[in-house]
């Protein structure tokens, strides 16, 4: 304890502003009573404080690192049957990143969901294949081992070292969802831990209403310890096409036009370039060298461009036929081929490769003060005009994505929360902020949309939602709020579970 006490303090030497920063609490007796087939560990509180945010630092009682499904399901129990007024919470802990402490547990027990072990298993029921996962498996992991069997999850996250609880927590979306929707459409049955410690099975046939409530939940009705993950044929080949845009409209236009069409490609997001010096250099394929006037008009100083990206699944037999994909349809500016690449984890390539190259730079763990929103169809020109090139006048600190998503592939019944209309689009807003400066000019500008869009009526939707107060959470769920809290009574009665989400309290 003199180790934390002393952390702590450097922490809050170091902290900025912003930094949310705990006493230790010291373990209740009762908690060593625990017996575990893994171990219960008061020693790594510090790294179970920390998430992808880096801005809260809650630091637990103690962390449990279950070996089987029994350790997490002891654990809850333990802390159940301490009754309402124990103040332990107990918080699943995927691979931690979270933006702001939401698998964090201030003075309760953290569950490193990482150790539970039990790997992927992939089966077929009824001619369909599947991946049995367990909840703390790394979403790589769950695709190397289809990729064994010739498949792959039919919908992905854009980065997959998250873990298959954490995304099913809150939706898991990707360029594929709008064809297949979410991960959370694409689930057969859940093993769940609820918050009275009992191991249930639940699926649309069985214990339906668990089985919504969990998936899009944020954690607060049950520890998902296993999921049955629908799979599809993986493709030999992916081509990656991106196409730049200079006009919002027809940016926008072609994306709502692609994800309706019959025909079309197998993934497709988009995101948005303000003001980047030699963006277009760096670019891994460049212009047709004989049509360099052409690339000189998209030079990325100083201007707005939109760009789409989309990738063709083929098989190798296919692969002539692919030279040309249908690109020239479009209403596209210019086209960027960039040459055929092996389906070898090809999303989580670009994402992973910046980890790996951000890491060595000391630039990966720092504040990631990141905004994401469902903005409705109708309204998402207005949004553009009153963000792009005004609240936010250059996209130097991470990528903003923006893409089209189609409220008919997601399923009403689950927890996750969506605008009002049948398109709607993501905007995500990934800044690093590598200095104090930078995270207060981020979160300066993440709350000047935020009252841009309340002024002018824009009813979207927070993503990976945080707020503070009862009001808020009522205001983001809606008319579903009632549903919500009834459910909570239902599986977590004494709100034991994923207290970081900040949306219930002890005792309810
Ligand atoms: P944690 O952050 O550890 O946990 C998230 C929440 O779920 C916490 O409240 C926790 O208590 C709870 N929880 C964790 N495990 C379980 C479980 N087994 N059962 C029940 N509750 C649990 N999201 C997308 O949808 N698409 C993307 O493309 C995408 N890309 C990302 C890229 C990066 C670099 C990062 C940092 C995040 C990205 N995310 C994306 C967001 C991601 O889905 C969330 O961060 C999510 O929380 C998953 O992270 P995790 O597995 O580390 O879970």
């Amino acid at each position: 304890s003199c180790f934390i006490r002393l952390f702590v303090v450097v922490v809050v030497l170091l902290g900025s502003v912003t930094m949310h920063v705990s006493d230790p609490v010291l373990p209740s007796p009762p908690l060593e009573a625990l017996r575990l087939e893994g171990k219960l560990s008061f020693d790594d509180a510090h790294l179970a404080a920390k998430d992808f945010g880096n801005r809260y630092r809650l630091l637990p009682a103690a962390v449990v690192h279950p070996a089987s499904v029994s350790d997490v399901a002891s654990t809850v129990r333990h802390v159940f049957r301490l009754g309402p007024s124990s103040k332990l919470t107990v918080a699943a802990r995927g691979h931690g990143h979270s933006l702001r402490g939401q698998a964090q547990a201030d003075g309760g027990i953290v569950v490193r969901m990482e150790s539970l072990g039990g790997g992927t298993r992939v089966s077929h029921r009824g001619g369909q294949p599947y991946a049995d996962a367990s909840g703390g498996e790394l979403w790589i992991n769950v695709l190397e081992e289809c990729l064994k069997h010739g498949l792959a999850p039919k919908s992905w996250t854009d980065y997959l070292h998250l873990t298959v609880g954490g995304t099913l927590s809150n939706a898991g979306i990707s360029g594929q969802a709008f064809r297949h929707g979410p991960q959370i459409s694409n689930v057969n049955q859940l093993e769940i831990v609820t918050g009275k410690g009992e191991v249930m099975n639940c699926s649309e046939e069985q214990n339906a209403d668990l089985f919504h409530a969990a998936l899009g939940g944020l954690g607060q009705f049950g520890i998902i310890t296993r999921a049955q993950i629908a799979l599809e044929p993986a493709p030999e080949m992916v081509r990656w096409i991106r196409v730049l845009y200079s006009d919002f409209a027809s940016f926008t236009e072609d994306q709502e036009m692609l994800i309706s069409a019959k025909e079309t490609f197998d993934y497709i997001e988009g995101f948005v370039i303000i003001n980047r010096t030699g963006l277009l250099n760096n670019w891994r394929s460049s212009f047709d060298p004989q049509d360099p006037a052409r690339a000189s008009q998209f030079d990325s100083d100083g201007k707005i461009l939109f760009c789409l990206e989309m990738t063709k699944n083929f098989n190798r037999h296919e692969a002539e036929s692919m030279s040309q994909v249908y690109i020239y349809q479009y209403s596209a500016c210019m086209k960027l081929n960039i040459p055929e690449q092996t389906p070898d984890l090809w999303i989580d390539i670009s994402v992973h490769v910046s980890e790996v190259k951000l890491r060595s730079k000391g630039l990966w763990e720092i504040p990631h003060p990141w905004l994401n929103l469902f903005v409705p169809r109708t309204r998402i020109k207005d949004f553009a005009e009153g963000v792009f090139g005004k609240i936010l006048t250059d996209s130097n600190n991470g990528p903003i994505l923006l893409y089209p998503l189609n409220r008919s592939k997601w399923d009403n019944r689950t927890s996750a929360v969506i605008p009002d209309e049948e398109i709607f689009y993501l905007v995500a807003l990934l800044s690093s902020a590598p200095s104090h400066g930078s995270l207060e000019r981020a979160l300066k500008q993440n709350s000047e949309i935020v009252d841009f869009c309340n002024k002018a009526g824009i009813k979207m939707k927070q993503y990976l939602p945080y707020y503070t107060t009862r009001e808020e959470w009522n205001g983001h769920y809606g008319d579903r709020w009632k549903t919500f809290g009834h459910r909570k009574r239902t599986y977590d009665p004494l709100a034991i579970l994923a207290p970081g989400q900040r949306i219930f309290r002890k005792p309810l």
